[in-house]
């Protein structure tokens, strides 16, 4: 997961630093420092900030892994048996 922070776009309302804290912070009252390559355990808090910003001025990236990742485990293990898989 790679995530850009447009900061001409950034107007510094600190929802991320708040939603996210081990991702956002704000330095002073308006600049914003920020970890592009969040770990993925950060995911959800990250995507609740992607979320929050007022201005959408966080792009978020989504690598193959970060899908693999994202889908359910039970979903996996039923694929394909006669009960959990695809209809
Ligand atoms: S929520 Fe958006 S506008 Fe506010 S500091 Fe974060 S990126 Fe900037």
């Amino acid at each position: 997961m790679r995530l850009v922070v447009d900061l001409n776009r950034c107007q510094g309302y600190a929802q991320c630093a708040f939603l996210a804290p081990d991702v956002f912070a704000m330095h002073g009252d308006e600049s914003l420092l920020y970890n592009p390559e969040a770990d993925p355990a950060q995911r959800e808090d990250v995507m609740r900030a992607v979320a929050a910003c007022p201005v959408q001025a966080i792009l978020l990236e989504i690598t193959d892994e970060d899908m693999a990742n994202m889908v359910a485990p039970d979903a996996v293990a039923g694929a394909g048996s006669p009960s959990g898989g695809a209809r």
